[in-house]
């Protein structure tokens, strides 16, 4: 660890963190530091300590659990490891945004105390809830550790690269632009990418020289393609894909614009920083300290290895519990011992949101992976988006180059036959660009038609 580190971490970052009210957050790193490497057992009991002490608060401080436990019959005994969570309801956005300013919110916690929080999610319904200042600290502990696993330090040059500078430390007071300044934080704007930009973004960091470059996955893909295009390259040890689904074919775009090896693919959503790749790049390592993380298929715990919906619990969190929350993405889950020696129990796959996936009529689910790894073959096919506009009617929305031919259009749509059974109906929309989302995502497929497992607990109006 480098002296400038060392002072980080034993004199800046604790003074500042607790002069703003974040002490629990190098605390809680270092303890995260250290039980990364314990035994797969060893994690699992500190997940089932931890819940037990969650039930208990939430029943005694949420009306909302109180309620819905006593209906069962249940009581804190009841559940006593993170088996028994299935003797509660699964609940989702809609209830959560509906009641987390009444019965959802934990009453032993003073209103002065509550921070409002939404979710940044990409569609028009947004999650609201409730955190605090210890909540935020612990997250962000879950998130440096990923940093760390991926070799950054305190104190190391780092780089976000999205529409609006995300501050780490947002919200410390004491912090403001010396936070930039003491973690040498920098940061490029997503929001025009012309090439002169990404051009002037290119000497930036060999200026820079970053150790970390954290980006949604498709605006450093596009960064990526346009370097290996005018034969630019980088190095940067650590490349964070955030945000939204990293295929293969991006991480190998990327991975020629600036480092074999380090591209890293990190998940988070709704306030979480759920599970994060290390250096093994073999599945996601789950933040199982601080998160559980069911894998649901037709509303009951799939088999390991199985795709299912993701559904989380937050030991941490009781300002808005999130108990057994759906946050509609499919992947599956692995408690096999990873190479690297990490106890964490891994996601051995991430298909990404609910919505970035299809259901054909015969009930397949059809995932991005697909259709990213197909058109990335097709070498006229500049761009391309994929819309179920209903469960037998696809829609997809094409660049193309002057280069694109009719045996290139019979090869779409002979493969999207294949992969949709012959009784499908398709069309071919050629568009001069796709449009990215309010957030700036560039979504590669949308699906009008997917709804997920709805939550077990009705609304009453
Ligand atoms: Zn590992």
């Amino acid at each position: 660890m480098s002296a400038y580190s060392r002072f980080l971490r034993s004199v800046a970052l604790p003074v500042g963190s607790r002069l703003a009210g974040y002490g629990d957050f190098l605390p809680y790193l270092k303890s995260l530091e250290a039980s990364q490497w314990f035994s797969s057992e060893q994690i699992q009991e500190i997940q089932n300590a931890k819940l037990r002490r969650l039930i208990a608060h939430v029943y005694q401080n949420v009306p909302f659990y109180r309620q819905v436990m006593d209906e069962r019959g249940l009581t804190p005994a009841d559940i006593q490891t993170t088996d028994d969570l299935v003797k509660l309801p699964i609940v989702d956005k809609k209830i959560l945004t509906r009641y987390y300013d009444t019965t959802l919110r934990d009453q032993s916690i003073p209103r002065s105390k509550l921070i409002h929080a939404t979710s940044s999610g990409s569609t028009a319904e947004r999650l609201h809830y409730w955190t605090t200042k210890s909540q935020k600290a612990k997250k962000w502990a879950g998130l440096f550790r990923w940093w760390e696993m991926v070799g950054y330090e305190f104190g190391d040059s780092y780089v976000t690269f999205q529409l609006a500078p995300n501050q780490g430390f947002k919200g410390w007071p004491v912090a403001g632009k010396l936070e930039w300044l003491l973690l040498r934080h920098h940061w490029l704007s997503a929001q025009k990418m012309t090439d002169e930009v990404l051009n002037q973004y290119v000497e930036n960091l060999k200026a820079w020289r970053p150790k970390l470059f954290r980006s949604y996955a498709s605006t450093v893909y596009y960064l990526a393609r346009r370097m290996n295009e005018a034969g630019l390259n980088v190095h940067v040890p650590a490349i964070l894909a955030t945000g939204e689904m990293l295929t293969d074919h991006m991480r190998e775009t990327m991975e020629r614009a600036f480092a074999p090896g380090r591209v890293y693919n990190e998940y988070g959503g709704d306030g979480m920083q759920i599970a994060a790749e290390c250096e093994m790049h073999d599945g996601m390592h789950i933040n199982a300290e601080t998160y559980v993380v069911e894998i649901i298929k037709d509303g009951e715990q799939a088999p390991e290895g199985e795709l299912g919906e993701v559904v989380l619990t937050n030991l941490e969190a009781t300002a808005t519990p999130f108990i057994r929350y759906n946050i509609h993405d499919v992947a599956a889950l692995t408690h096999e011992p990873c190479a690297c020696g990490r106890g964490l129990p891994r996601l051995s796959h991430l298909e990404g949101r609910l919505t970035d996936m299809f259901v054909t009529a015969d009930g397949h689910w059809l995932t991005v992976h697909q259709f990213t790894a197909f058109f990335a073959k097709v070498h006229s096919v500049k761009a391309f988006q994929v819309i179920q506009k209903e469960v037998d009617f696809i829609l997809i929305k094409l660049v193309v180059d002057e280069s694109f031919s009719e045996a290139d259009r019979q090869r779409i749509i002979e493969t999207f036959r294949g992969y949709m059974g012959p009784d499908n109906r398709f069309e071919l929309q050629f568009v001069d660009e796709i449009p990215t989302s309010p957030v700036g995502k560039r979504r590669f497929f949308i699906s009008e038609v997917i709804e997920g497992t709805p939550s077990q607990v009705e609304i009453d109006d």
